[in-house]
């Protein structure tokens, strides 16, 4: 994401970077003795240079790095990661996710547009966190007080359900006009409230399909909620994106993603804490067993996906926050989890690079390390293609070419 140097940036860089001599210019970051895994699925390359100028990588080589470079002393370097499902919704919560190594992300869903003020205090340069494509609301059947707040034009769904294809059509072109840079659609009931039941569908074929259209026309994706059979079905069919979840998932669906190149965004680690058997709550009791139903076929589903090849990417359905139920869950908890669906190491961090890039349709400029794209860099000090937990202790994150976390040599 390219925004101006800021108060805060400038913070960063006289901690970080201060060791860089006068051989190289300030806007020139050098990073030596790398093992670099490039997010393309390629296998590590070691003791690399890494020369970063203007936020952009420029090279990538086995020259010996000038004076003041940082040495990685054989450290891992990665992109950034892409979240590519959370629910960031205020500036701490931003940059807790970049702080965690997460260089972009996308919001879905929206309380009171409060993701879309942050992903703007961010574009400005006011606050730290990574690069946020946001949804602004979350267009369902039942749009809920917070968006009827937001978009007080559509006060008559406050207490009425929105229905029909050129309903949702006017809907998500308001959700647009007010910046969203995504559409986020219910194709089912959620899985998160005991009140809700995630296998019944919400909006239909040609509802979803109005969605489509609508952002098409302004060149952007839909990404679709969708539990049960009947919405994950509805959602492909109608050209969406990706799939967000996609439990219950069939055969005929999964060759049909396959077919149109839908993405999967199966939040699989957030389904462990609706599951917390510490919960003695009449609904936590409610949602272990949902939770206990839910995940064998989800996994399965994913095993599958891995097996056909349907691009699948990383969400953590996370906010972030402070507290909640997924504050938590970081991008390295659904690595993990794909890799016990089967996916190697290296494929799970490209599920989280390159894929997640691609699906965002970010890859031009992010997602993988080469030459001209943003240098949104994580680095840790283990092999993680060996042991993935050495992805929960980033010891360095770089975003757009500022380094914003520096663990190096403590
Ligand atoms: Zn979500």
């Amino acid at each position: 994401m390219r925004r101006p140097v800021t108060p805060f940036i400038r913070r960063a860089c006289v901690v970080a970077l201060c060791v860089i001599s006068a051989a190289t210019s300030a806007a020139d970051l050098w990073l030596a003795n790398a093992r670099v895994i490039d997010g393309s699925g390629a296998p590590p390359t070691a003791a690399r240079t890494v020369h970063v100028q203007d936020g952009k990588v420029v090279a990538i080589s086995k020259a010996s790095a000038p004076a003041g470079a940082i040495d990685l002393r054989g450290s891992y370097l990665l992109p950034g990661f892409i979240d590519a499902h959370t629910h960031i919704e205020d500036p701490a919560s931003a940059e807790r996710a970049l702080r965690s190594g997460v260089t972009t992300t996308r919001v879905l869903g929206d309380a009171y547009l409060k993701a879309l003020a942050t992903r703007d205090l961010v574009r400005q340069g006011n606050t730290p966190g990574p690069e946020m494509l946001v949804s602004a609301g979350h267009v369902r059947p039942v749009l809920g007080e917070a968006f009827v707040l937001s978009f007080p034009q559509f006060g008559r769904y406050l207490h009425a359900p929105l229905t029909g294809a050129d309903q949702v059509a006017e809907v998500v072109r308001a959700v647009i006009a007010r910046g969203a840079d995504v559409i986020k659609v219910g194709a089912s009931e959620r899985a998160g409230l005991a009140s809700t039941d995630p296998r019944r569908p919400e909006l239909s074929f040609e509802e979803i399909s109005a969605a489509v259209r609508e952002a098409s026309a302004k060149g952007l994706f839909v990404a679709a909620h969708s539990h049960g059979t009947g919405g994950v079905n509805a959602a492909v069919r109608a050209g969406v994106r990706s799939i967000e979840h996609g439990t219950y998932a069939d055969e005929a669906t999964l060759q049909l993603m396959l077919q149109k190149g839908t993405f999967w965004v199966p939040t699989l680690a957030v389904m462990s804490p609706l599951g917390d058997p510490r919960g003695d709550k009449a609904e936590d009791i409610a949602l272990q067993l949902r939770t206990y139903h839910m995940m064998k076929p989800l996994r399965e589903g994913v095993r599958r996906a891995h097996a056909l090849g349907i691009p699948v990417a990383t969400g953590t359905d996370g906010t972030y926050g402070d507290g909640d139920a997924t504050a938590r869950i970081r991008i390295a908890h659904e690595i993990e989890e794909l890799v016990k669906c089967g996916y190697t190491p290296l494929e799970a961090i490209t599920a989280a690079t390159a894929t997640a890039a691609r699906l965002l349709g970010v890859d031009a400029r992010t997602g993988t390390i080469v030459p001209g794209k943003e240098a949104d860099l994580l680095v840790v000090d283990r092999n993680p293609l060996e042991d993935t937990t050495t992805l929960f202790e980033p010891m360095m994150v770089v975003s757009n070419g500022d380094v914003v976390l520096n663990r190096i040599g403590l």
